[in-house]
């Protein structure tokens, strides 16, 4: 599509795109379990959505399972960053497994906002979507009911009674703009409504997001690279699209349709929190492979922020 008389295609890269601070956290945390105890380290879910993490972390001689009842008796086991829920600690405890949490801090403070406030005496609403993990972890975390809304309209047909004491607490990787409306229905809804002082969507979802705002302005179409069923890369792209930027989420190079580039002047290319930069890498030389690129990285905001590792894996 880029014939010689053309100038070349910009590229622009967000900043920051790619791993945060809990993804870096709990691959290392795979990978040092492996150096400690040797494989196999059993890891229950994807340890972050990225299937290219998992492969390198299988070829390393991590094994992957769904449900606690596939790792065998006594084998380390790894929790993902996503979180679980009590029960799985629990089968966890009863069967003697010895436990690495790679659960983000940041989620675990969701976890700890929600029992609070269940101690409180409030009903419970979590905001997220149905069926990430993180939201049956953290469904799990929190006793008694919790009523999930994915929506405005989900909180049009809540049961709860208006004047029930409630407090509201949200998956970490949605997007602002979702969550802000549906904030606004619960309190509208409610009369005695609580929520965290700072809203959950955590620093590295929305340092993301403003930046892949501002690489809206600049380019024609919008690369996401993340994994489909990552929650963060999904909001990025759909981001995208809303402020009526033609955006793709792709896994890798090999997934991107030089189609989408007609006509396009400028590229520009994000990553979702899970998504390592090999794979930005990956998108950029496709791109050159297709033509001449000019490849410049946007400004943006720093990010200092580093989790600690369990104290198990620090011990000398
Ligand atoms: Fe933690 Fe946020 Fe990264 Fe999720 S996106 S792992 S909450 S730092």
């Amino acid at each position: 599509y880029h014939v010689l008389d053309r100038r070349p295609l910009e590229i622009f890269l967000a900043q920051p795109r790619g791993f945060c601070a809990g993804v870096v956290r709990a691959i290392e945390i795979v990978e040092r379990a492996l150096e400690r105890y040797g494989a196999p380290v059993y890891v229950r879910h994807e340890i972050v959505h990225n299937k290219y993490v998992v492969e390198s972390l299988k070829a390393k001689g991590a094994i992957f399972v769904e449900e606690l009842s596939e790792v065998p008796p006594n084998a380390m086991t790894v929790f993902s960053a996503h979180g679980v829920a009590r029960s799985v600690e629990e089968e966890a405890a009863t069967r003697g497994l010895p436990v690495l949490d790679a659960t983000c801090p940041l989620v675990t403070k969701v976890h700890n906002q929600g029992k609070r406030y269940m101690s409180k005496g409030r009903k419970v609403i979590l905001i997220g979507h149905a069926g990430h993990p993180e939201v049956d972890g953290t469904m799990g975390q929190v006793p008694g009911p919790v009523y999930l809304v994915q929506s405005v309209e989900d909180v049009k047909v809540l049961t709860l009674p208006p004047q029930d004491p409630v407090a509201y607490i949200t998956q970490t990787t949605l997007s602002v703009d979702d969550t802000k409306d549906i904030i606004l229905a619960l309190e509208q809804r409610f009369s005695d409504i609580e929520g965290p002082d700072t809203r959950d969507i955590c620093y590295a979802t929305q340092n993301r997001q403003s930046a892949v705002r501002d690489l809206s302005k600049l380019v024609d179409v919008i690369l996401v690279v993340g994994a489909t069923n990552s929650s963060n890369s999904n909001r990025l792209r759909e981001i995208g699209t809303e402020v009526g930027v033609a955006s793709y989420l792709i896994a890798d190079g090999s997934e991107l349709n030089p189609a989408w580039l007609k006509d396009a002047r400028a590229v520009g290319i994000t990553a979702g929190a899970s998504a390592p930069e090999v794979l930005v890498d990956d998108v950029i030389e496709t791109l050159r492979r297709i033509g001449p690129v000019a490849v410049s990285v946007l400004p943006g905001r720093e990010e200092n922020i580093e989790f600690k590792l369990p104290a198990d894996l620090t011990a000398v």
